[in-house]
């Protein structure tokens, strides 16, 4: 594959990041820092050998995610730390670009230190009022149900994300193990949902083929889907998707590391985007696939070949996909016209400097999950 010759900086492309789950996108310092005030003793998989190697290819390999999952999780009990986390999650995504975050949260798991999911969900929106002020990143909510757990509970946070409709909260999904649970069990949730005006966005094409996106599609009223990406084991699906124009939440590096694809270069981004489909690229959970947004466009330069216009639409998509109003559209759409208007940092000769951009992307992302820490981690472990 030859590689697109211009580089202008992906971080300055103006962006929308419609999947990023509340607990994962915890910085690695964050959840060592928390864990040691707290002395809570974390697994090495989050420290010493962290990124963790994980795996979705059977429910056993999915436990053991969702048991870190609910390790990082266990060290969020203050208020303070909702608003760290949030604030940073926010100042994550302002270094990279991004303009317009929707956070996914699923607040049953925090109800019990926080007095209730009301509750949590007041603090959380607060914070994200707060983030958005301090960081000029725009954070809405995405409420989610848990689809191992009784479709009634689902109603009940439907209920709530529909109270909010408007005042911070943007969507409804719909989150963990797509082998369990049928879609079509939360079509009365999603239905709540719709009512309030939320848009549907449940995970889906994930861990399950086509026939969970059709689902999803057809019992769930999709607008978007939360990766999607197995659609592309359907063309007639795929066709769906692009005509229909229901945005995929692409997220590569999540499922390499969850074993859904052998390496980046198996994942299907170019595929789909050849066939029309919308796709916005995303980090789900950074905490436990070690690299953010801004690794998921430089995979989609230097891994998928796409060129600056290419970049730019696919930062268009993941505007035209959100739930951002009219005039945060215009002003995000016109920044990426003027991003791509601009003159590239190096010319059509400096494909030999690819190789260093690269390394210095690289160093960029580690920086910002935060891996270098050495010293930090020997102070947790004990
Ligand atoms: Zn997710």
């Amino acid at each position: 594959m030859s590689l697109p010759l211009s580089d202008r900086s992906l971080s300055a492309l103006p962006k929308a990041h419609l999947h990023l789950h509340f607990t994962g996108s915890m910085r690695h310092r964050t959840v060592l820092e928390l864990a040691d005030e707290q002395g809570i003793r974390l697994p090495e998989s989050l420290t010493v050998d962290w990124p963790p190697t994980l795996s979705a290819a059977d429910e056993k390999g999915w436990f053991r995610f969702q048991r870190l999952y609910d390790i990082a999780r266990s060290v969020v009990r203050s208020e303070a730390a909702v608003r760290r986390l949030v604030r940073e999650a926010a100042e994550d995504d302002a270094a990279e670009g991004s303009r317009w975050l929707e956070l996914q949260v699923d607040p049953s798991g925090y109800a019990s230190p926080f007095g209730g999911i009301t509750a949590f969900v007041d603090l959380v929106l607060d914070a994200a009022r707060a983030a958005s002020g301090d960081t000029g990143v725009e954070v809405r909510l995405v409420i989610a149900a848990n689809r191992t757990r009784h479709p009634l509970d689902a109603r009940t946070l439907a209920r709530l994300a529909a109270q909010y409709a408007g005042r911070g909260v943007v969507g409804f999904g719909l989150s963990n193990d797509e082998r369990r649970g049928d879609a079509l069990s939360f079509a009365k949730a999603f239905q709540i949902a719709e009512r309030a005006g939320l848009l549907a966005v449940p995970h889906g094409g994930e861990l399950r083929g086509p026939d969970s996106v059709w689902s999803c599609l057809h019992g769930l009223k999709a607008r978007r889907l939360g990766h999607g990406v197995r659609s592309v084991e359907d063309p007639q699906l795929v066709a769906h998707l692009a005509e229909a124009g229901v945005t995929l939440e692409v997220c590569p590096s999540s499922n390499v590391s969850l074993g859904l694809f052998g390496s980046l270069a198996d994942v299907p981004v170019r595929q789909l985007f050849d066939a029309g489909v919308p796709i916005s690229l995303a980090a789900d959970d950074p905490l436990l696939f070690g690299s953010r947004l801004l690794t998921q466009y430089e995979a989609a330069r230097t891994i998928y070949g796409f060129g600056d216009d290419h970049l730019a639409e696919l930062a268009r998509m993941s505007v035209r996909g959100s739930a951002a109003p009219d005039d945060v559209r215009r002003e995000l759409l016109a920044g990426i016209d003027t991003w791509l208007a601009s003159p590239p940092r190096v010319s059509a000769e400096g494909a030999a400097d690819q190789h260093g951009l690269g390394l210095q992307l690289d160093a960029e992302a580690r920086q910002h999950t935060g891996a270098d820490l050495g010293g930090e981690r020997q102070q947790v472990r004990r």
